[in-house]
C-alpha cells in the first residue's frame, strides 16, 4: 500500500510514500513507550532547551518548510511562510511553559497537600491536512513540554511537513523515540491509535464526523481525548459597525486557506438595515482576492485539496450565487470565491462547506443576531462588529462559542486558548491551557503528625 503525494495547484505527483498498517502503528508506539521514563526524566531546563533548539531549526530552515506546505496543501506561499513562524513560535513559547507549568500547595489539616504534574505517557496525535505543520506544533509543543512521547498520524494528503518536523526534532538533540511519525490511513492508522491500550491520549483535529468515530473508540480503553472539529462560525455584522473596514475583513475570514479553515466565518449575518450596503461592499471587497499560483508572492488564494473536495464544495451551490469570482482554468482543483445569499435554514448554512463559499443572511436585532449566531451545533469561531461596546461584550457573552474576536476576525494566537464548544469539540490548544491536555494532576498529602 502506498499514499501519493499530489499538489494541489497542478495535479502532479510530488512524492509517493509507503503507507503504514497495525503493525507499524504498533512498531511506533512500542518506541514511543520506550522512550517514555527517559524523556520524562529529563529536567524541565533541559526539556526547554531542547524545544528552543527545534523552534530555532524551524525558523533556520523556515523557507524549506513553507514551500513544502505550499507545494502539498496548495497554500499561497505567504500564508505559508506565516504558518511556520507561527510553528516556531509555539516551539518557543512551550520551551518557555516547561517551568511554569507547576502544582499548587492546598491548606488542609493535619498536613500538607500538594499537586504534581505527571505526563499522560505516550499521545497519539491525529491532524488533519488544511494546516498540517501549525496543528501538528499545537499539539506537539505542549505534549513534549509536559514530558510525553509522540506518535503522530499525519493527514494521508499532506504528510511531508511533519516527516521534515521529525528529523528537525532529531536534530535538535530530542531522543530517539520520543518522536515518531506514521503515515497511513485514518482506518488503519488513526482508528489503531485510538484502540491501543499502550497509548494513553488522542489530540484529533478533524472534522466532527470522526471526532465522533475517535470519542467513541476511546472509550474501551477510557483514553483521554482532546477534539478539535468543525465550525460553522457566524461574523455578525451590526449596523452601527464600520461597515467598509468590516467588509474589506469579511472575505479574508472565509477564503483564506481556500475557505479551508475550521474558523472560516462562513456565515456573514448583517443588520437589514445595512444589508444592501454591506453586500455591495463585500461583492467589492471579494472581487480583489488574488486567486491563483501559490508560488507567486502576491497570491492570497490557492486550488482546493483534491477533486473530490472541489465536487462536494460544488455541491452546495444551489442556484445562481449573488457573486462568484474568477479562478484560473486547467490543472489543479480550482474552485471561486462564492456568495450567497441564504436563511439560516439551507443547508449552506448549516453545513461545513470547507470551500471559499460564503452565505450572506440578515437579521432584524441583537437578540434575532445572538439566535441566528447560535443556532447551529457548532461553536468554534465568530465576529463581531459593532461601534457600541457595550453591545459587543453583551453580545460576546451570549454567543456559544469558543473563540471570539471584535471588529477584527483574527482568534488564534500563540498565547491564548483555541477550541471549541457544542459539536466543535473539547478541550483547549495554545497558551498555557493547551498545557493542561497533556498532563495528570496527582495529589499528594504528607501527614506532618508524629
Ligand atoms: P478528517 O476528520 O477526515 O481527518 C482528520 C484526521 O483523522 C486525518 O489524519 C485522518 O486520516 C484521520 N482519520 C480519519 N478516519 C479516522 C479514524 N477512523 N480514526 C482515527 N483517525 C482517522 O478531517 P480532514 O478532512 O482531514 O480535515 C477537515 C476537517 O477538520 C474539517 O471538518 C475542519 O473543520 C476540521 N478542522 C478543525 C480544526 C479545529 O481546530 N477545530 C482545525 C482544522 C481542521
Amino acid at each position: 500500500m502506498t499514499v501519493t503525494v499530489v499538489n494541489p495547484a497542478t495535479e502532479g505527483v510530488i512524492t509517493t510514500l509507503e503507507s503504514a498498517g497495525v503493525d507499524e502503528t504498533d512498531a511506533a508506539v512500542a518506541r514511543a513507550k520506550e522512550a517514555l521514563p527517559a524523556w520524562r526524566a529529563v529536567s524541565p531546563k533541559d526539556r526547554g532547551t531542547l524545544l528552543r533548539r527545534l523552534a530555532a531549526l524551524v525558523e533556520e530552515h523556515g523557507e524549506e518548510l513553507a514551500r513544502i506546505e505550499s507545494e502539498n496543501v496548495g497554500k499561497p506561499i505567504s500564508g505559508a511562510r506565516g504558518e511556520v513562524g507561527m510553528v516556531a513560535d509555539v516551539f518557543h513559547f512551550y520551551a518557555g511553559a516547561v517551568d511554569k507549568h507547576h502544582g499548587e500547595t492546598i491548606p488542609v489539616a493535619g498536613g500538607i497537600d500538594l499537586t504534581l504534574r505527571d505526563p499522560l505517557g505516550v499521545v497519539g496525535l491525529i491532524v488533519p491536512w488544511n494546516f498540517p505543520l501549525n496543528i501538528t506544533s499545537w499539539k506537539l509543543g505542549p505534549a513534549l513540554a509536559c514530558g510525553n512521547t509522540v506518535v503522530l498520524k499525519p493527514a494521508e494528503l499532506t504528510p511531508l511537513s511533519a516527516l521534515r518536523l521529525a528529523e528537525f526534532a532529531l536534530d535538535a538533540g530530542i531522543p530517539e523515540g520520543v518522536v515518531n511519525v506514521v503515515v497511513g490511513k485514518g482506518s488503519v492508522v488513526g482508528q489503531r491509535l485510538v484502540e491501543h491500550p499502550d497509548v494513553a491520549k488522542i489530540g484529533f483535529t478533524g472534522s466532527t464526523e470522526v471526532g465522533r468515530t475517535v470519542m467513541k473508540g476511546a472509550a474501551d480503553t477510557i483514553k483521554r481525548v482532546t477534539l478539535e472539529l468543525g465550525g460553522k462560525s457566524a461574523n455578525v455584522i451590526f449596523a452601527d459597525a464600520d461597515l467598509e473596514r468590516a467588509a474589506a475583513a469579511a472575505p479574508y475570514a472565509v477564503f483564506d486557506n481556500a475557505g479551508q479553515d475550521c474558523c472560516a466565518r462562513s456565515r456573514i449575518l448583517v443588520e437589514r438595515s445595512a444589508y444592501d450596503d454591506f453586500a455591495q461592499l463585500l461583492i467589492d471587497a471579494t472581487r480583489n482576492v488574488k486567486v491563483g499560483d501559490p508560488t507567486s508572492a502576491d497570491t492570497e488564494m490557492g486550488p482546493l485539496i483534491s477533486a473530490s473536495h472541489r465536487e462536494t464544495v460544488k455541491s452546495f451551490i444551489e442556484a445562481e450565487p449573488l457573486f462568484r469570482g474568477d479562478a484560473p482554468d486547467g490543472k489543479g482543483y480550482w474552485y471561486p470565491c462564492t456568495l450567497v445569499e441564504a436563511t439560516n435554514d439551507d443547508r449552506i448554512a448549516r453545513e461545513e462547506v470547507f470551500g471559499p463559499v460564503a452565505a450572506l443572511i440578515p437579521f432584524d436585532d441583537e437578540a434575532d443576531a445572538i439566535r441566528i449566531a447560535n443556532d447551529t451545533p457548532y461553536g468554534l469561531s465568530g465576529s463581531i462588529w459593532t461601534r457600541d461596546g457595550a453591545r459587543a461584550l453583551r453580545v460576546a457573552r451570549a454567543l456559544e462559542t469558543g473563540v471570539l474576536s471584535i471588529n477584527s476576525n483574527s482568534s488564534v494566537r500563540v498565547s491564548t486558548p483555541f477550541g471549541g464548544y457544542k459539536q466543535s469539540g473539547f478541550g483547549r490548544e495554545l497558551g498555557l491551557h493547551g498545557l493542561e491536555g497533556y498532563s495528570e494532576v496527582k495529589n499528594v498529602y504528607y501527614s506532618t503528625e508524629g
